[in-house]
C-alpha cells in the first residue's frame, strides 16, 4: 500500500503544512489512511476563528492522512465536508463526534494526499475490550460509554441528518484527559513500537515495555504450572480499569452520507449489519441504531453479538441471518420476504431455504447462562436492546429515544 496512489510513508520528526504539524507517532490506520499524532504549533494561520481557538487548545492533533488515489481524494473531500458540518454546528464540543480542526493537501512520493487535523482522541474501544481481556466491561461503565454514543448518534441523526453507516468499536475512541506528553504510555514508549496492546490513554498510564517484559515471564511461569497440570491454562486475573476516563466518541465519518443521498447498497462492517441491509429492503437510521446495540452487547460481554461464517451449503449471508433468528426470534414474514434479496435466503413462508433447523434462545437466557449475568442485569439489559433489534427498521427506537430509557438513566446519580 505504500506506493504511487497509497499510503504516505512518515517518519517521526516529519513535518507537515510548512512546519505547522510535527508527526509523533503512529495511532492508526484503516483502510484509506494512517493516522498520527502530531504536535501543532500553538499559533498557526488558521482559517476561522473557531478554528484558532481549537488549534491553541489542543496543542497535540491527530493527522488523518489519506491515501493518494483519486478516489481516495474524493473520499477525503466528501469526509471534510461532513467533518465540517459535525463542527460548525458543535461550538462547544458536547456533541460526542470527532471535531476536525483543519485540513490541508500534502505532496509526497507516492503523491498528493489530503490531510485532516482531527482533535487528538485516546484508543479505541476495540482496545479497550482487548485490554479486559474480552472479558466483558462493568454494566456502570457501559452505560457510560452508551450514552456518548448515543449522543454522538442523535446529533448526526437528527441535527444534521447524517447515517454513519460503518460505528462498530473500531471507529468509537476514549476521550483521552492526559497530555500525550506526560503520558508515560506516549512518551517512554519508542515510536518504533506501535500500539502496543493495552496502551490506554486517561490515566491507566503504565510503562508498557517494562509491562510487556513481566508479561512475557509470567506466560513462561504459567506455561510451566500449565504443563504440571496436565495443559490446562490458569484463567487470567481481572484487569484494572480504575482512572479510565468512560467518555467517548464517535470517528471515522468516511463512510457517512446524508439521509436523503444513501445509495451504496452493501454498507456496514459485517458483525454490525442490519437485516435490512443484508436483504436489501431499503436503510435509514435505524441502520446505526442496529450497529450500536451490537457495539453495546460486546462492551459488556466481551464477544461479537453476530460472528456468521459460511458453512457447507449456505452463506454468510444466510448464517448471519439464522444467527439473528436464534437470538432475537422468526423475523416476521413481511419482512422477511420484503427485500431484493430475499428471494436468495427464505422461501415462501420465510423460513430460511438452507438452515432449517435453529437454535432458539433469547438475549437475556444467553446473558445468564454464557456470560454469567446476574438474572436482573440481564433483564435489564436485555429489555434496553431488544427493542433496538427490532428486526422491523420502523420499530426501532431513535437515538433520542433511547437517551430516555430507563437503562441509561439510573445511574445517572451513582458512581462506579
Ligand atoms: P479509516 O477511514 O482509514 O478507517 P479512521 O478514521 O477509522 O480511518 O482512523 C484509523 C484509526 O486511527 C482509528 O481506528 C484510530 O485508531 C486512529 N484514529 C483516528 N482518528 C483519531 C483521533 N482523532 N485521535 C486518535 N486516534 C485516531
Ligand atoms: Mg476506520
Amino acid at each position: 500500500s505504500y506506493r504511487k496512489g497509497g499510503y504516505h510513508a512518515v517518519r517521526i520528526g516529519d513535518s507537515f503544512a510548512g512546519g505547522r504539524f510535527i508527526a509523533q507517532r503512529k495511532l492508526g490506520w484503516g483502510q484509506f489512511s494512517t493516522v498520527w499524532l502530531a504536535s501543532g504549533l500553538k499559533f498557526g494561520l488558521m482559517r476561522s476563528v473557531i478554528w484558532m481557538r481549537l488549534v491553541r487548545q489542543c496543542k497535540y492533533v491527530a493527522l488523518k492522512i489519506q491515501k493518494s488515489a483519486p478516489e481516495f481524494v474524493q473520499a477525503a473531500l466528501h469526509e471534510i465536508e461532513i467533518l465540517s458540518a459535525i463542527t460548525e454546528n458543535d461550538p462547544k464540543n458536547e456533541k460526542c463526534v470527532v471535531q476536525l480542526v483543519d485540513h490541508f493537501k500534502h505532496r509526497g512520493p507516492n503523491g498528493q494526499h489530503l490531510c485532516m487535523v482531527l482533535e487528538f482522541l485516546g484508543d479505541s474501544i476495540l482496545h479497550l475490550i482487548r485490554y479486559n481481556r474480552y472479558k466483558g466491561i462493568n454494566l456502570n461503565k457501559v452505560r457510560e460509554m452508551c450514552r456518548c454514543i448515543l449522543t454522538g448518534l442523535d446529533y448526526l441523526h437528527r441535527e444534521l441528518r447524517i447515517l454513519h453507516t460503518d460505528l462498530k468499536p473500531e471507529n468509537i475512541l476514549l476521550v483521552s484527559t492526559v497530555n500525550p506528553s506526560k503520558d508515560p504510555i506516549r512518551s517512554k514508549t519508542p515510536p518504533i513500537l506501535e500500539r502496543p496492546e493495552g496502551s490506554l490513554t486517561g490515566g491507566a498510564a503504565v510503562n508498557v515495555i517494562e509491562k510487556k517484559l513481566k508479561q512475557r515471564a509470567r506466560r513462561a511461569v504459567a506455561k510451566i504450572a500449565a504443563e504440571r497440570r496436565g495443559g490446562v491454562p490458569e484463567p487470567k486475573p481481572e484487569r484494572c480499569l480504575d482512572g479510565i476516563d468512560f467518555r467517548c466518541k464517535i470517528v471515522d465519518l468516511g463512510n457517512a452520507c446524508s439521509a436523503d443521498k444513501a445509495v451504496a447498497e452493501e454498507i456496514q462492517t459485517r458483525q454490525y449489519r442490519a437485516p435490512e441491509v443484508i436483504l436489501q429492503s431499503g436503510y435509514s437510521f435505524p441502520v446505526d441504531m442496529w450497529s450500536f446495540a451490537c457495539t453495546a452487547f460486546e462492551l459488556a460481554t466481551g464477544e461479537m453479538m453476530f460472528a456468521p461464517k459460511p458453512g457447507p451449503g449456505f452463506s454468510e449471508d444466510e448464517d448471519h441471518l439464522a444467527l439473528m433468528m436464534e437470538l432475537l426470534g422468526k423475523m416476521p414474514r413481511k419482512i422477511a420476504i420484503g427485500g431484493g434479496r430475499s428471494k436468495d435466503y427464505f422461501d415462501r413462508h420465510g423460513d430460511l431455504k438452507r438452515i432449517r433447523r435453529l437454535k432458539h434462545s433469547s438475549l437475556s437466557r444467553l446473558l445468564i447462562d454464557k456470560f454469567k449475568f446476574p438474572e436482573t442485569d440481564a433483564r435489564e439489559f436485555a429489555e434496553f436492546l431488544t427493542p433496538i433489534l427490532d428486526f422491523d427498521p420502523e420499530n426501532r427506537p431513535t437515538a433520542q429515544q433511547c437517551l430516555q430509557h430507563p437503562w441509561l438513566r439510573q445511574t445517572e446519580t451513582k458512581t462506579g
